[in-house]
């Protein structure tokens, strides 16, 4: 059987081109192709993150989680005071990890598919002195987005530092860093940037690095701003330098998928292909008798749809639907995790609409098959390409 279509929110199918990157013997770190390739990257970087000329890139080898917990340890030390934006699993993760630097930590609930109140965040911030504020841009565990922009303002009006996690939103999800004023947008390499999982990326405010060099307390070396620095500026100036080994392999391919997303009509023009993607699919699953766990369609993600199971139907679906040769993903919402699944689409598929419509497809049969009545022929032409 041929190799199912993989339809998760990350790992994601990639490009014919980023594939190819990815083949062939690892070069050296210090190999003319690699001391170009994270020059470039470097610059790429900052033109998708829409971020400040001083603003520094980090490209380091690890997964979401790794990029989270480094631009929290530059950031915050024992005593801070962190506001966590709490959208979901993700955030969840967020508030601990502050927690476990010992910072004081303050939750704002959103309810499940819901965002969090402007002016509940307001309050919390202004209640005291506030280090960082940390916000979910996508939460994967939902399919909400969050609209970074008022948050970034208002944290940047009060003298506090914006975290933003865009594993599941970076190049899918338009973001400003300059014009908000955010201070990190960090993401991994497995989702709408179009690689393959080990990449953690992050881009850091001239802000945010002033507080690194405040800290008292020093980031364990792997994880240090100030450490990763001099690597990257010498790479940057196209000198090979060394601190600990790179993921060559990944970053020749970085570099192949940043000029993708830039060639292709820029960043802007990519974050539109993703918006109209998921409208047509959000078009089909209404038209397959489904709703979104997300409550306001205006704050559901570009990047993964998580829809409800209908009434009768429950996580076998997942299991109907990769007996159609794709896979897609259960709940992950502690609580709600067994009422609906999630669907990504970001990067290559986007560019793919029959990709698209095999995956309306497989999901209108499994529905069918499961006992749900619907007209999968009219959800598939919902996809107009
Ligand atoms: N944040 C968000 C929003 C995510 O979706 C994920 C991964 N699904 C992570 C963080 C963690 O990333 P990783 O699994 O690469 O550690």
């Amino acid at each position: 059987m041929a190799r199912p279509l993989l339809m998760i929110p990350g790992p994601i199918e990639v490009s014919p081109a980023v594939l190819d990157a990815c083949s062939g013997p690892p070069p050296s770190h210090v190999s003319p192709g690699i001391i170009d390739a994270v020059g470039v990257a470097i610059a790429r970087m900052r033109e998708v993150w829409r971020s400040e000329d001083d603003s520094q890139p980090f490209i380091l080898s690890g997964g979401g989680t790794l990029s989270m917990e480094v631009a929290l340890c530059n950031v915050l030390e024992p005593g801070d005071r962190a506001v966590v934006v709490h959208t979901g699993y993700f955030s969840a993760r967020f508030a601990e990890m502050a927690r476990r630097r010992s910072a004081t930590v303050v939750v704002v609930h959103a309810e499940p598919g819901e965002t969090a109140d402007l002016s509940r965040v307001h309050a919390a911030l202004k209640a005291a002195p506030t280090k960082a504020l940390l916000i979910t841009h996508v939460d994967t565990s939902t399919g909400v987005r969050t609209n970074p922009k008022p948050l970034c303002e208002l944290a940047r009006s009060l003298g506090t530092l914006s975290i933003v996690d865009g594993v599941c939103a970076t190049a899918g999800e338009t973001f400003e860093m300059a014009a908000w004023g955010a201070d990190v947008y960090l993401t991994a390499s497995q989702k709408a940037l179009g690689l393959p999982p080990g990449l953690a990326l992050m881009v850091a405010s001239s802000r945010a690095f002033s507080a690194r060099h405040r800290l008292s307390l020093q980031p364990p070396m792997s994880m240090d701003w100030r450490q990763w620095l001099p690597i990257h500026a010498a790479y940057e100036d196209r000198r090979g330098s060394y601190f600990s080994t790179p993921n060559t392999t990944l970053i020749h391919a970085l570099r192949v998928s940043l000029d993708e997303i830039v060639a292709d009509g820029g960043i802007h023009g990519r974050i539109a292909r993703h918006q109209r993607v998921a409208d047509e699919l959000r078009g089909a699953w209404s038209h397959l008798g489904l709703s979104l766990l997300c409550v306001q369609e205006r704050n559901a993600a570009n990047t993964l749809s998580a829809v409800r199971y209908p009434a009768g139907v429950g996580p076998e679906l997942i299991s109907a639907v990769k007996a159609r040769g794709v896979v897609v993903a259960g709940g992950l919402l502690p609580d709600f995790k067994a009422q609906y699944f999630r669907v990504g689409h970001m990067g290559y598929v986007t560019e793919e609409p029959e990709l698209l419509r095999r995956t309306v497809q497989a999901i209108g049969e499994a529905l069918i098959a499961c006992g749900h009545s619907c007209d999968v022929v009219g959800a598939v032409a919902k996809i107009t390409g």
